[in-house]
């Protein structure tokens, strides 16, 4: 399972929260400031809950670029994004130039449907893919299915992943305290250590 290094959003402190945790940092106020992943669509920001609305409904018309995907079952949705964070497959996607997780949380079972602007096509998917480079409490997943350009980078059970502060910087993938790979997003390059 999963952990996240990140300075968090509610605090403005260093933390490390797992997927089923809370930031233990203690506030002021002598509270912990338990900022957690938003898994249900009421316990996320505005950001989450656009997101979320995107991903269970299907699409006006064809999207004008990209891809497009939903679920029909609204509840599958945070379903989903549990079991996602809760996920040990980290991948790169070179194309979109991001860190991702990545789940199939039904086999090779269709869970979810994605629509392509470029081939017109509507399309069923069985996996999910949580993109890393949103904040950390933006993080939302879509569905699509296992590209031959993705690139496995872990599947530890132990995987520690730092989140890049502010847009700059370098994403850090541990396998508990072994620091096994990088990714610069600006220079699209990634370095197996
Ligand atoms: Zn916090």
């Amino acid at each position: 399972m999963a952990m996240f290094e990140f300075i968090c959003p509610r605090c403005h402190r260093a933390c490390t929260v797992g997927p089923l945790g809370t930031c233990q940092n203690i506030l002021d106020s002598g509270r912990a400031c338990d900022f957690e992943f938003a898994i249900e669509m009421e316990d996320g920001n505005r950001t989450y809950k656009v997101k979320y609305l995107k991903h269970t409904n299907p699409p006006a018309g064809m999207p004008a670029d990209g891809a497009y995907s939903w679920v029909a079952n609204s509840g599958e949705y945070a379903i989903n994004q549990q079991h996602l964070l809760m996920s040990d497959s980290l991948y790169l996607d070179p194309k979109n130039n991001y860190l991702f997780l990545w789940a199939t949380p039904s086999g090779a079972q269709p869970i979810a449907k994605v629509i392509y602007a470029d081939q017109g096509t509507v399309q069923s998917a069985s996996g999910v893919i949580m993109p890393l480079n949103s904040k950390p409490q933006n993080l939302h997943h879509h569905y699509g299915n296992h590209e031959p350009y993705f690139q496995k980078i872990s599947e530890s059970s132990n995987l520690r992943v730092e989140l890049r502060q502010g847009g700059s910087g370098e994403y850090r993938v541990y396998e508990g305290n072994t620091l096994i790979y990088t990714y610069d997003p600006v220079a699209q390059s990634g370095r197996q250590i």
